[in-house]
């Protein structure tokens, strides 16, 4: 296949939106020498990653998990530069702490004994450090980096389940080689590319497209909190372990084996402005941003902020973008960062879309989420950089997303503490800490809805963390399904995209390149190959192959 590098066009070319696939497209184009322009709604770059800072707590506010250094080692390296030239990294461990709810009373006692929150749990009857018991049934479990630690945890959960634990990463590390390198990176968006040889065989693989990660899983683990650590993940693809393709075992690769990491700048001017008393090496997915940003200008790319797009057209020649405030452009080609729904049913003529209001209706959106921002007074010793707390049962709340949308009544989610390893994000002697719950996309959020939900999470972390937040909280921000919509256009409010379904995934998703309108692309998480900043990164290479491949052929 053609790849970037093989091209130059001096094509005008206008990107909308600054989500990670539009400035990752924007740099391999500028980098072939197209003259592009980003054009962004939001005062900020980078989209779902945005940052919020207040009162001298700052928040990503949305992706977290640095995961995939492979991915982002690549993507550099095309433009001759490397992670390390804009931040340094640091391995998390624990990668992630588990709150295991059990029935009955819950650990308001302050059962757990966390030392400083970043260490392991702290002993236990289990006679194993990494996982100790929790009043009324639960338990706590530190999944650390150290792989023999982690199997070790799994063989005293469940006797045999080290060896299985084995084999499922060596499956799971074969599938992510595989993956990565014949659909992944290849942008296999036509049927005939499927049928090549060396793609049949890789038919493992392809098998692996038509069984869920439940049935997967299962053949390997039967305890139920061993079959929750192998499925986790799926939440970053915007699946349940009964919609996604088995295929994704591989992300269990990316999490044990390659590891779970948050982002330092290197130098002040690389990331955002630390906060006044802190060290002066701000960090979070952020700098990411700032490091992608500095890279797409120094190749050539102008930014636009604040200037939302209300039109695109096809003209004669080329495109007309319309802002909101009436500026138009004339750009050659057009790649689209925007919700892919929301530009085609909301920006585009109805001729020139290649999908219609039944099509949208009928795919399944990765969740929304409710996220209370908050800056604490003091620390949380009980939780990690990284938490998770899971309902013994978490099929409740995957149907409340997926089948019967609903607020959860007994919510799995996420806590996320990132003050544990940067002092940056929180103003000294306060704790910077997000928490963040998967709801279905759609969801009615009015404000009494919001305010219950609010009190039942609060009560939730008090129960199953120890950790009772109430009367601490110096700054709170909420957001959730209507503030996507707003904020990012998100169709649905989706917080994802498209969720990686059975039939949503690879040549089943949209394509990067639109069939309907000649010289229009579409890159990010609506599109190949998928939800998360390592696959938005390769969907910008993807698009930017796709239009100069194009341009070659013209
Ligand atoms: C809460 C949350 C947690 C996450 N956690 C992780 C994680 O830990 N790790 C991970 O890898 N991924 C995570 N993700 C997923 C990851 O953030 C996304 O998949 C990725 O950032 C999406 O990039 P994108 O290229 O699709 O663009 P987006 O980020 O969706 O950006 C699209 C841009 O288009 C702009 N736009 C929309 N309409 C218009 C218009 N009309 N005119 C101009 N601009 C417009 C929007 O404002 C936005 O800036 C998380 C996402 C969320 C929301």
């Amino acid at each position: 296949m053609t790849r970037v590098t093989d091209v130059q066009t001096d094509a005008s070319v206008t990107v909308v939106g600054a989500g990670f696939g539009g400035l990752s497209a924007a740099a391999y184009l500028a980098d072939a020498g197209a003259d592009v322009t980003v054009v962004e709604k939001n005062d900020q770059l980078g989209g779902r990653a945005s940052r919020l800072e207040a009162e001298g707590f700052r928040f990503d506010m949305g992706p977290s998990w640095y995961l995939m250094p492979d991915v982002f080692e690549r993507f550099f390296g095309h433009f001759g530069r490397e992670p390390a030239d804009y931040y340094d990294l640091e391995r998390l461990d624990p990668h992630y702490r588990i709150f295991f709810k059990g029935e009955g009373e819950r650990a308001t006692d302050g059962g757990v004994d966390a030392g400083d929150g970043n260490g392991a749990v702290g002993g236990s009857d289990s006679g194993f450090e990494n996982r100790r018991p929790l009043d009324g049934g639960g338990e706590v479990v530190d999944v650390a980096a150290d792989r023999a630690t982690n199997r070790e945890l799994f063989e005293s959960i469940e006797p045999g389940a080290g060896e299985a634990f084995d084999d499922y990463l060596a499956t799971s590390e074969r599938h992510y080689g595989t993956a990565m390198e014949k659909f992944v990176y290849e942008d296999r968006s036509r049927l005939r590319d499927w049928v090549d040889l060396d793609v049949m065989t890789a038919a493992p693989v392809g098998l692996k497209l038509t069984r869920s990660m439940q049935g997967h899983v299962s053949k390997y683990f039967e305890n139920p909190k061993l079959q929750q650590i192998m499925q986790y993940t799926l939440v970053f693809l915007g699946g349940s372990p009964r919609n996604t393709p088995a295929l994704y075992n591989m992300m269990s690769h990316v999490d044990f084996n390659l590891g779970v990491y948050y982002p330092v700048a290197n130098s002040p001017a690389t990331g955002a402005p630390a906060e006044a008393g802190s060290s002066d090496r701000p960090g979070g997915i952020g700098v990411v941003v700032d490091a992608v940003v500095d890279l797409a200008e120094r190749l050539g790319v102008d930014f636009e902020t604040g200037s939302a797009v209300d039109e695109i057209t096809r003209r004669k020649e080329g495109f007309s973008v319309v802002t909101e405030d009436g500026t138009e452009r004339r750009p050659d080609r057009v790649v689209v960062n925007a919700d892919y729904a929301h530009a085609e049913q909301e920006l585009m003529p109805e001729h020139e879309r290649q999908y219609d209001a039944d099509y949208w209706d009928d795919r399944t959106y990765a969740p929304s989420a409710y996220l209370l921002y908050l800056g604490v007074e003091g620390d949380v010793p009980e939780l990690a950089h990284h938490t998770l707390v899971l309902p013994d049962d978490w099929d409740p709340h995957f149907e409340k997303i997926f089948d019967e949308p609903a607020w959860p009544d007994e919510p799995a989610y996420y806590l996320c503490v990132p003050s544990k390893t940067d002092d940056t994000v929180a103003p000294e002697g306060h704790s910077n800490l997000f928490v963040l719950v998967p709801v279905a996309p759609d969801l009615e959020d009015s404000p009494a809805q919001r305010e219950h939900f609010r009190e039942r999470i609060l009560d939730d972390v008090a129960e199953n963390t120890g950790t009772d937040l109430r009367d601490r909280i110096v700054f709170e921000e909420e957001f959730c399904v209507s503030e996507f919509g707003e904020r990012y256009n998100a169709t649905e409010g989706t917080a994802l995209g498209l969720a990686h379904t059975l039939r949503q995934t690879a040549i089943l998703r949209p394509p990067n390149r639109s069939k309907a309108v000649d010289g229009l692309y579409f890159t990010g998480s609506f599109t190949t190959p998928g939800i998360g900043v390592p696959m938005c990164l390769i969907s910008g290479q993807h698009t930017a192959d796709a239009l100069l491949r194009d341009e070659r052929e013209r």
